[in-house]
């Protein structure tokens, strides 16, 4: 690792908050990763900023981390730095009928503050483990609803170091994707616009949403979510199930026998395990319904 960046990073937060080596099995749902040479976690951002013109300055790479629910990272780990938002930068505050939050709020943090406050709109999203940014990002969606559909302005810092507000309208929010990385904006916050509901209503559909999730989906063994995008007029689980797949595995990687759209780790996958499960299942549904399949989960370091 180039030395000289780690001590710059230590002289603007200090030698505890630089981690060398990080595990990042850690800092992902799937459980799975090798180490990230440096990994951060800003706090606001000025330090944001500063991090990334000394990546810049030592030509030395950097990945924008959320809570890497949506991750595969390679088993040999990332040769670069990690900053990741996320805890330390989730601030949430209500104002009137918005809620405007840093992008390392949780999805379920701004979820309880709408539901505290009344405003509904914002129920589909409690669900899904991800933060703000990673949200915006990947126009995070579920049970017909989307970010796209709440999300009225964001605040990003340019690759030239500029910070601007974005109205969502310009962020081309499709299914699953948006401008931001290709133009390599970090969302820095975002201002969720929401209406004056029910209370008890908003409680209701949360719990029955999360009594949905808690049903369908395999909660209790690490996982990214969906792996495959849906494909148009189908949908990926169903696919898979119907190619008879469910509980297919490769190593410690199985396709989850509750929810086929799902590859779960069960207990001891590598990244090895889950992509080349992947490409079976690609493989084997492309013969038998001629359909392609493209991961939703996006993919980290060499493979
Ligand atoms: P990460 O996984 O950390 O990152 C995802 C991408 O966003 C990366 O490319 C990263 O570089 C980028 N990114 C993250 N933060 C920033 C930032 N501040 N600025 C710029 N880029 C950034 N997704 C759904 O849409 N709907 C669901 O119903 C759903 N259910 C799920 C259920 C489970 C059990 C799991 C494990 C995942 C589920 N997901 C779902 C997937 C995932 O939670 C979402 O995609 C979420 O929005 C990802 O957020 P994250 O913070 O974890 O992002």
């Amino acid at each position: 690792m180039n030395v000289n960046i780690k001590q710059r990073f230590q002289e603007i937060l200090g030698t505890d908050r630089v981690l060398e080596t990080e595990p990042m099995s850690k800092h992902t749902t799937f459980r799975i990763g090798g180490p990230a040479d440096l990994f951060v976690a800003p706090e606001n951002t000025d330090e944001i900023k500063k991090l990334i013109a000394i990546c810049k300055e030592e030509e030395v790479p950097y990945f924008i981390l959320g809570n890497g629910s949506n991750l595969l990272v390679s088993d040999k780990g990332y040769r670069g730095v990690i900053i990741q938002l996320y805890r330390s930068f989730g601030q949430i505050t209500l104002k009137e009928n918005e809620i405007h939050a840093q992008a390392g709020a949780l999805l379920s943090g701004i979820a309880a503050m709408a539901r505290e406050a009344s405003l509904t709109g914002f129920e589909f999203a409690g669900g899904i483990p991800g933060t703000l940014g990673g949200a915006v990002v990947m126009n995070a969606g579920a049970y017909g609803g989307e970010m796209k559909d709440v999300l009225k302005e964001v605040t990003v810092l340019t690759p030239e170091g500029e910070i601007v507000t974005l109205q969502a309208g310009e962020l081309q929010m499709g299914y699953r994707t948006s401008i931001i990385k290709e133009a390599g904006y970090i969302v820095l916050e975002a201002v969720i616009s929401l209406k004056k509901g029910d209370q008890d209503e908003i409680k209701s559909r949360m719990q029955e949403l999360a009594g949905m999730r808690s049903s369908k989906q395999p909660l209790s063994y690490p996982s990214a979510g969906s792996t495959f995008k849906r494909p148009e007029g189908y949908f990926a689980g169903k696919l898979i199930m119907d190619s008879g797949l469910r509980g297919y595995q490769v190593g410690g990687a199985q396709v989850s026998e509750k929810h086929c759209g799902f590859v779960i780790n069960t207990g001891n996958a590598t990244a090895k395990d889950v992509t080349t499960l992947m490409a079976d299942v690609q493989r084997i549904v492309m013969e038998k319904f001629g359909v392609k399949l493209e991961p939703e989960v996006k993919f980290l370091g060499d493979f």
